[in-house]
């Protein structure tokens, strides 16, 4: 199977100058299986560049796996045009919201609201189908299966597993700080929540594990991750700490912070390049770059 990036902003569409090479756009992968199955995760303004790529097709499937419903991960679903033709079928994943009980089908829902958007819901021409998935109840998409696993964030988030009958794999996290102890080690409710703690990574661990590529939420320098703990974030330290657990082939640093500009990516890239031994190549997520998996490690001349 083989991804592109077409979104690896986080928080906010930043284009401009300062961003033009990493890109400006919001979070969006699509993902071609081995059998030709189209799978897009996430849907940032970067898929709206996508859909430009896929007007010519009649009767498309696409199937769409939303994260979490931030609009950095949904704002880009109004304008995913192949919506608005007869014909294609359009089939949008997610979980369950547990404070409301509301399936993926509300991210389209709200979006569409007169108030908010020019054309309403009844006038999606496609088959639209909407899907809750459930955490770690894996489901078939033509040569690929995908297993949904909750992941700590603000609102329920899930990070997805991709495994392709073909070849491949790959994990994208979405949104997702690692959870921290919130009690002072000499706290009586201190080990209580350690344990859960632990056994929460171990399956996010287990989840990631062995995967050809890892494309994590890495928004924040551990400088800036200092001031914000509970925004949901990980940073360049949690990814390639979780990166060498999971034991993965490929890392990708992904949701770049939207102030981040592509001359501050470079440097803290090179940074975390020359403090090497990381055991496995990391790359910084750029839009229009694209990857076939499985990896291949190339053999040293
Ligand atoms: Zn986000
Ligand atoms: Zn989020």
């Amino acid at each position: 199977m083989k991804f592109k990036f077409w979104g690896v902003r986080g928080s906010i569409a930043t284009p401009g100058p300062k961003t033009v090479r990493y890109g400006g756009n919001t979070t969006c992968i699509e993902i071609t299986s081995s059998a030709g199955d189209l799978i897009i995760l996430d849907a940032g303004t970067g898929i709206h560049a996508l859909a430009q790529t896929l007007l010519d097709q009649r009767n498309l499937t696409a199937h769409i796996l939303i994260t979490h419903t931030h609009w950095d991960h949904i704002q880009g679903l109004p304008f995913f045009l192949p919506m608005f033709r007869p014909g294609n079928r359009i089939n949008i994943y997610g979980g369950l919201e547990p404070v409301t009980h509301q399936g993926i089908e509300r991210a389209m829902r709200v979006q569409l609201q007169h108030a908010y958007f020019p054309i309403s819901e009844a006038q999606l021409k496609a088959e639209v189908r909407y899907t809750t998935l459930k955490a770690g109840e894996p489901i078939r998409i033509g040569s690929v299966r995908v297993t949904p696993t909750v992941l700590n964030h603000p609102v329920f988030n899930f990070g997805y597993r991709v495994d392709d009958d073909g070849g491949g794999s790959l994990f994208f996290t979405g949104d997702y700080e690692p959870p921290l102890n919130p009690y002072p080690e000499q706290h009586p409710g201190y080990s209580a929540m350690q344990e859960l703690i632990d056994q929460k990574n171990e399956e996010v661990v287990g989840a990631m594990a062995g995967v050809d590529a890892l494309i994590i939420d890495s928004s924040y320098t551990d400088a800036e991750y200092a001031e914000r703990h509970g925004w949901g974030h990980g940073t360049y330290r949690s990814a390639l700490d979780i990166a060498a657990q999971a034991k993965v082939k490929q890392l990708f640093l992904t949701h770049h912070e939207p102030t981040r500009s592509d001359a501050e990516l470079d440097t803290i890239y090179s940074g975390l390049l020359q403090a090497g031994q990381l055991g496995f190549p990391v790359w910084l997520a750029r839009e229009g770059d694209q990857y076939c998996l499985p990896f291949v490690a190339e053999n040293p001349a």
